[in-house]
């Protein structure tokens, strides 16, 4: 039926629908309305894009006998006999089919409502039908199947080739969507390929159109998976050539080319490094400031995990701005850690960063701290330090591009510790370099980032990774302790007083804040022992909400009073420890987000003076504090955070010569196994890279691009960022030389188009603004 919608279903020209956009009504009519309440599709692209989960094949049909319970499987077979029965218990009669396969088998297919189907499956008619195999009085059976009878027509593709099988969707008969999807199918001619036809030839790929139908209607195992590599290599494309065109946009507006001084400040401050720098950092350093040099913008990621010696990095890389008459500013996620960068490159710089001042360099420059919270006449030093260039190194927060900051001349701008930072922001740091002028960037994470994710998410972003932690891989043992066993707790607090006994220094890092004022936590009695977590946690013990996604929450270095109830909560577990026999002796104090800015840097610093012996805190400590007697980590409800999270912050621990000893409570119930199985894997090493291979394998794609990038869905379609890896680097390489050799795109409408179409979710994780 080359049918009458035929004629306007025609690939874009310039300005035309995208056959992908149509609304299914005039390709399928009512049955439009039935994907739509079922599934919520509306338009072609929508109905190609469900891809089925699995497939079946009919031309080795199982005999009868053979078919596997309980699971969903295609049958061909002859009616023998078809009767209705009234129903025992219920109104209403039920129709009982015995189909007979070519080996003699039998099942029988039985529907609760006869009406209609009595017709059409008479005895004789050869009838294909899907659905779950179950068994009634040793008799198999499909209850409710779909079927099609081969007289009726409809239903070739059930008989050619494969038979694909979507997730079951109530309210919608795989029948119809199969005839939806043939009926669309036959109306198209082609589709608009945003994968150039040169590069299809050289990768050796079918068509858009070829794709969705090998992967609908494949005829064998290899068409669906050719029609799956396609629909993914499109994705990847696409995602990589808008990466290709950020990466163009960021580099339209020059940089100042930044070269040290012979004998300048970057050379002072290694002349006063209690340390050599190891040859990945050597090696690191070059890039930067071979970056540095050239009139195109840095932007890179420096990826290293903590302790890995990012920050010196970063701090030469400052000052051969500073030397060449630049500024540089570096913003931190928090104001602990602002005022904590501040405080060591203080210390690092001594001299060189005091300059005016007696004692000072003479040739030095000036650092200045700029936070949201600083009294009025502070902030008014720091800004007119920073506006006037007297200060060569500006640290703050994020507030500090957002706010009315002025530099007299923001040459680099380095950002610890940040996954966040996009488009716009880059527009706004462009705003703050003199005119005309474009800021280097340079990005630094602790997050070891496996390479697919790097070229996704990262993807218009050179990459400098530091390998090793300078002075070797100090030892961090890592346990899991089971919160269901009291003795277990118990252990764990004893273990806490014991390594502050040792000189040592403990984090207890809790999920929430919780409110100072709440009752402690249920099953924590009167009777002081055993009350955090340890003894009475009995069946009234805390319990997370169910399905509630901490992940995300906890992924925000704030995590909100409120919580889910029931997970540890900041101020009851300071209050239980001061209590407890065993840590009630032990200096006790709490840190979280929601302090007032003095308060938590206090805190962090009485912490860093060894005057605070435990400190009981959110995931604020999670990013860059560095407390070299800090030994030991207990994180409760560990199961509740990720693999990554729980990687990055027991990092915090071992960090000068002692080692390093994390202890992982889980709930005290409600815990899910796959969540002890992952920490488990925690504990088993600590090589970052190896850890973040195995969280992108645990989580779904949402997650790792979405729940952490840009607080949204991923909006990949197909890709599988575990997996992909050869594809990916593939789609990156065609898709650069693509938009390297036609940046406007003007000889690629179709991928023009395309990028255009990439849905706001994914374009906000490209951004990850
Ligand atoms: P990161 O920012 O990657 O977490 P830092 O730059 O803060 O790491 O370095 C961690 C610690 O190691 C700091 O105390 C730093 O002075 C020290 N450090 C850095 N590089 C070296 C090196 N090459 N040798 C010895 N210690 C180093
Ligand atoms: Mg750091």
């Amino acid at each position: 039926m080359p049918g009458a919608g035929r004629a306007h279903l025609r690939p874009v020209a310039d300005g035309e629908a995208n056959p992908l956009d149509f609304g299914l009504r005039d390709l399928v009519g009512a049955s439009a309305q039935t994907l739509q309440r079922a599934r919520g599709i509306r338009t072609v692209g929508q109905l190609l894009d469900w891809l089925p989960r699995t497939y079946l094949d009919p031309t080795r049909p199982t005999a009868f006998r053979d078919l596997p319970h309980g699971e969903d499987v295609v049958v061909v077979g002859t009616v023998r006999a078809a009767t209705t029965h009234q129903m025992r218990n219920r109104r209403g009669r039920r129709l009982v089919v015995d189909v007979a396969d070519d080996a003699g088998g039998t099942i029988q297919l039985t529907f609760f409502k006869p009406y209609g189907h009595q017709d059409r499956l008479r005895p004789g008619v050869r009838v294909v039908c899907s659905g779950q195999v179950g068994v009634w009085r040793d008799t198999l059976q499909l209850t409710h199947p779909d079927y099609a009878t081969l007289s009726e027509g409809g239903a070739q593709w059930l008989l050619d080739g494969l038979v694909p099988v979507y997730t079951a969707t109530k309210g919608l008969s795989p029948i119809v969507h199969g005839q939806c999807l043939d009926l669309v199918f036959h109306q198209l001619d082609e589709l608009p390929d945003p994968v150039p036809a040169q590069v299809r030839r050289q990768v050796g790929l079918p068509g858009l159109l070829e794709a969705y139908r090998l992967v609908h209607r494949p005829g064998t195992e290899a068409d669906h998976r050719r029609g799956r590599w396609r629909l993914k290599f499109g994705e990847a494309f696409t995602v990589q050539a808008q990466l290709a065109r950020v990466r163009r946009s960021s580099e339209a507006v020059p940089a100042r080319p930044r070269v040290p001084a012979e004998q300048g400040l970057g050379q002072r401050l290694r002349d006063r490094l209690p340390f050599a720098l190891t040859e990945g950092q050597e090696a690191v350093l070059a890039e930067l400031l071979g970056d540095l040099a050239r009139e195109v913008p840095m932007h890179r990621l420096l990826q290293g995990e903590v302790g890995s010696g990012k920050t010196v990095l970063a701090l030469l890389a400052m000052l051969a701005v500073v030397d060449s008459g630049g500024q540089a500013a570096l913003l931190a996620p928090t104001e602990v850690l602002a005022a904590q960068h501040h405080r060591s490159i203080s210390q690092l710089l001594g001299p060189i960063a005091e300059a005016g001042l007696l004692g000072g360099l003479e040739e030095g420059t000036r650092l200045a701290l700029l936070t949201g919270s600083q009294s009025a006449g502070e902030r008014k030093q720091a800004l007119l330090a920073a506006a006037s260039g007297e200060a060569g190194i500006v640290v703050g927060t994020h507030a500090l591009i957002q706010q009315h900051v002025q530099f007299a001349e923001l040459g680099l701008v380095v950002v610890d510790e940040q996954h966040r930072f996009g488009v716009e922001q880059r527009d706004a740091l462009r705003a703050k370099a003199p005119e005309g002028t474009s800021p280097h960037v340079l990005v630094m994470t602790a997050t070891p980032i496996p390479r697919t994710v790097a070229m996704t998410v990262y993807g218009d972003m050179e990459i400098s990774t530091l390998r090793e932690l300078p002075g070797g891989r100090r030892p961090i043992s890592s346990h899991v302790v089971d919160g269901r066993r009291p003795d277990w707790v118990r252990r764990t607090w004893q273990r806490v007083a014991e390594e502050v006994r040792g000189g040592g220094q403990v984090y207890v890092v809790c999920p929430r804040i919780g409110d100072p004022d709440d009752p402690d936590l249920p099953g924590s009695g009167t009777d002081g022992p055993g009350l955090p977590l340890g003894g009475e946690v009995g069946p009234g013990a805390p319990q997370g909400e169910d399905g509630a996604d901490l992940l995300g929450l906890l992924e925000m270095p704030e995590v909100s009073a409120a919580g889910p109830p029931g997970l540890h909560g900041v101020h009851q577990v300071a209050r239980c420890l001061r209590e407890l026999p065993a840590t009630r002796d032990l200096r006790i104090e709490v840190l979280h987000g929601r302090m007032p800015a003095e308060a938590k840097d206090a805190v962090m610093q009485a912490f860093a003076a060894g005057r605070v012996e435990v400190l009981v805190s959110t995931t604020v400590i999670e990013v860059g504090v560095d407390v070299p007697d800090a030994t030991t980590m207990v994180l409760l409800d560990a199961d509740r955070f990720g693999i990554s999270q729980l990687h990055q912050l027991r990092g915090r621990v071992g960090r000068g010569g002692r080692p390093g000893l994390a202890l992982l409570v889980t709930q005290g119930e409600g815990v899910d196994p796959a969540a002890i199985e992952r920490l488990e894997q925690v504990a088993a090493t600590t090589d970052g890279f190896e850890l973040a291979r195995i969280d992108l394998e645990s989580r779904r794609e949402g997650d790792v691009l979405g729940a952490s990038q840009s607080g949204g869905r991923s909006g990949l379609r197909f890709l599988r960022l575990a997996r992909d890896e050869d594809l990916i680097v593939q789609a990156h390489e065609a898709a650069w030389r693509t938009v390297e050799s036609d940046p406007e795109l003007s000889g690629h409408p179709e991928l023009a188009d395309a990028l255009t179409r990439l849905d706001a979710t994914s374009a906000a994780f490209l951004e990850r603004g």
